[in-house]
C-alpha cells in the first residue's frame, strides 16, 4: 500500500510524471483536474458545477471536490495504494484527506513537489494551449491559476514539510530526467 501526493504548479508536468509513477508502482493515478474535465465533457452534474470555476482558473468548491475524491478513493483499484495529482490543493483539503485516509486505515507515505519557475511554466502552458485547446489555458486564466497556486497550494507543501513527508524535485530538463529524479526518491523511500 503506497499513497503518494504529487504537488507542483500548473504546467509543472505532473500529469506526465504521474502516469510513469503509477506504472512503476502499479497504482492508479488520480487527477482531480482530469476527473473534472471528463465530467464536463459528459455533461454530468459535477461537470456542470465545476465548469464555471475551471474556466475562470479558480478552484472548484471544496464540498464538490472532497466528495468526488472520497468516492474515487473508495473504488477497489486503490487497494494497493494511489497517486493523487491535483489534490489536495489547499490546506483544508489536506485536512479532509488526512481524515479520509484515516477512515480507510491508511496514511500518506510521501509527497513529491515538482518545482519549475514561473516563466518556464507559462511557456509550457502556452504551448499546451496550442496543442490541447483546453478552455482554461488562456494566458490571463493561466496567470490566475499560478496566483491561486502560490496563495493556496504552496501552504500545502509547508503542511507536509511539517510532517516530514515532502520531497522537492527539480522539474526542469527533459521529461526523462525528471522521471529519474523522482524514481531515485521513490527507490530510496519506498
Ligand atoms: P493544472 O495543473 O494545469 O492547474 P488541473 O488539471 O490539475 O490543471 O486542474 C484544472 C482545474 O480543475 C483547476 O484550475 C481547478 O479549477 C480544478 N481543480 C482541479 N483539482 C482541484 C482541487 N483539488 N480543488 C479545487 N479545484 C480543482
Amino acid at each position: 500500500m503506497t499513497a503518494i501526493i504529487l504537488l507542483g504548479p500548473p504546467g509543472a508536468g505532473k500529469g506526465t510524471q504521474a502516469a510513469r509513477i503509477a506504472e512503476k508502482l502499479q497504482i492508479p493515478a488520480i487527477s482531480t483536474g482530469e476527473i473534472f474535465r471528463s465530467n464536463m465533457a459528459e455533461g454530468t452534474e459535477i461537470g456542470k458545477q465545476a465548469q464555471a470555476y475551471m474556466n475562470r482558473g479558480e478552484f472548484v468548491p471544496d464540498s464538490v471536490t472532497n466528495e468526488m475524491v472520497r468516492a474515487r478513493l473508495a473504488a477497489p483499484d486503490t487497494a494497493n495504494g494511489f497517486l493523487l495529482d491535483g489534490y489536495p490543493r489547499n490546506v483544508d483539503q489536506a485536512h479532509v484527506l488526512r481524515d479520509m485516509t484515516m477512515e480507510l486505515g491508511t496514511k500518506i507515505d510521501l509527497v513529491l513537489e515538482i518545482q519549475v519557475d514561473e516563466d518556464e511554466v507559462v511557456q509550457r502552458m502556452l504551448k499546451r494551449a496550442e496543442e490541447l485547446h483546453r478552455t482554461d489555458d488562456t494566458e490571463p486564466v493561466m496567470r490566475h491559476r499560478l496566483e491561486v497556486y502560490h496563495q493556496q497550494t504552496e501552504p500545502v507543501a509547508t503542511y507536509y514539510v511539517d510532517q516530514d513527508l515532502l520531497h522537492v524535485v527539480d522539474g526542469t530538463g527533459t521529461v526523462d530526467q525528471v522521471t529519474e529524479r523522482i524514481f531515485a526518491i521513490l527507490d530510496a523511500q519506498i
